[in-house]
């Protein structure tokens, strides 16, 4: 392997210890030539991370309050790490540049990226490695949506140059040049950008676990570690409430088929969660790969005889929706039948107002609402058997005596989705995890 970027998160640069865990995991391995960092993290429980002692300094400065204490306790957390480990880098110089900044008109984005900015810079002199500000080179457009092309020009070059290098995560800018951030954890982008655009084999992201997990651990006791999964997996289960990347970071990678391989800086002998295009061949898979839930979901159902007789019926119903700002979830069509799935907080402030707009404009013969359900998605991309394997979800669940009001499977690899109440959510999850994993 000739060229690995890896990103380490707040906790993996919450202080000297863990600078320390970085460096032996970098210079383990000489493909490790570019290191994306987050801002410290937390270092332990009631801790604040710096990007928030950050916001806080902003929004003091916007209310005309002194931010200064705050401010020195930024300082002071970057001045603890690098007397630690004797870097030279003069932090108080920069912290002075943020506080004029901020007794000026202090702009979020910019304050909020500083955190990366000090890390980064701090973690370049302590590896020895040249820095890159992305404000120079991660080009957003003026909707604040990245140019991917651009970016990959300017940071790849960058990168050529430098050799080895520490990239500053979470920002890059505006096309007038001011700083922009992406949504929190977006360092996880930065990751994945930079990955592109050296045209990297690996993208290491290392956090403070050593991977996805097949289930929430807080519904199935000791859930396995999920050792492969695809690009398409690991979005649905994000979607479906699994953390363990920023959603934005699979896309860049993915696009420049590089793996993405989860770490745990903490414990740097697990093989950690590899995500990667396709599953690989010959290798004994489980039946699934995860399974994950999300409460808060309702479903209308709509009836009427000849629903499919090509007048759009499906469209209307979605065209109402949409016009109480309710984006739809799923939507299941059978012959005279319409069923779509929507998040609860969107649709119950509208219900009524819905619920009338489609009897006047469709006049069905049946117009019902569940609510109160839990959408329960299951992946395995790898299973051959798909439908052996549905079926044994199916039954694991029916035994429970849990009821399934909706069922949708993808075409061509394992995604089921199943309705069931929401005080069956843990429940379910738990069936079928155990009935197939
Ligand atoms: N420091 C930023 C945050 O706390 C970005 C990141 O860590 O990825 O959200």
């Amino acid at each position: 392997m000739d060229t690995i970027v890896a990103k380490f998160g707040g906790t993996s640069l919450a202080d000297e210890e863990q600078f320390r865990k970085v460096a032996a995991i970098v210079a383990k391995n000489r493909a490790r030539k570019f290191v994306v960092a987050s801002a410290p993290g937390k270092r332990f429980e009631g801790d604040i991370k710096v990007t928030d002692l950050l916001y806080r300094c902003y929004d003091m400065a916007c209310r005309g309050e002194s931010f200064e204490e705050t401010l020195s306790e930024v300082e002071e957390r970057f001045k603890s790490i690098r007397d630690n480990l004797s870097v030279s880098y003069d932090i108080s110089s920069d912290i002075d540049k943020i506080r004029e900044h901020l007794r000026g008109t202090p702009d979020r984005s910019y304050m909020a990226s500083r955190g990366e900015y000090l890390n980064s810079r701090l973690l370049a002199g302590y590896l020895g490695y040249q820095f890159i500000d992305p404000a120079g080179c991660i080009h957003f457009d003026e909707k604040g949506i990245v140019d991917f092309e651009k970016s990959y020009e300017d940071l790849g070059r960058e990168m050529k140059r430098a050799g080895r290098a520490v990239i500053a995560g979470f920002y890059g800018s505006m096309p007038d040049g001011t700083i922009h951030t992406f949504s929190r954890g977006g360092s996880d982008v930065t990751g994945s950008i930079a990955a592109a655009a050296a045209d990297a084999d690996l993208y290491e992201n290392w956090t403070d676990v050593s991977g996805l997990l097949a289930a929430d651990p807080r519904i199935v006791e000791s859930p396995r570690t999920v050792s492969y999964i695809s690009y398409r997996e690991l979005r649905i289960l994000s979607y479906m409430g699994a953390s363990v990347l920023h959603t934005d970071a699979v896309l860049p990678a993915a696009r420049a088929d590089i793996p993405i391989n989860i770490r745990n800086t903490n414990r740097p002998q697990d093989e950690g969660t590899m995500i990667v295009g396709s599953l690989p061949e010959g290798r004994k898979l489980h039946a699934i790969t995860g399974v994950a839930g999300k409460k808060g979901q309702s479903v209308i159902q709509v009836e009427k005889a000849l629903v499919s007789d090509g007048t759009g019926f499906t469209a209307v119903i979605l065209d109402i929706l949409r016009m109480y700002g309710v984006p739809f979830e799923q939507c299941l069509t059978g012959i005279d039948t319409v069923s779509v799935v929507i998040r609860s907080d969107y649709f119950t402030p509208a219900k009524e107002k819905i619920l009338k707009k489609i009897r006047e404009k469709l006049q069905p013969d049946m117009l019902s609402v569940k609510e109160n359900l839990s959408m329960i998605t299951v992946v395995g991309e790898s299973v051959e058997e798909t439908n052996g394997v549905t079926v044994r979800i199916l039954n694991a669940v029916t035994e429970k005596d849990i009821e399934i009001s909706t069922i949708n499977q993808g075409a061509g690899m394992l995604n089921l989705i199943i309705g069931v109440e929401e005080k069956h959510h843990d429940e379910t999850i738990r069936a079928i995890y155990n009935a197939i994993d």
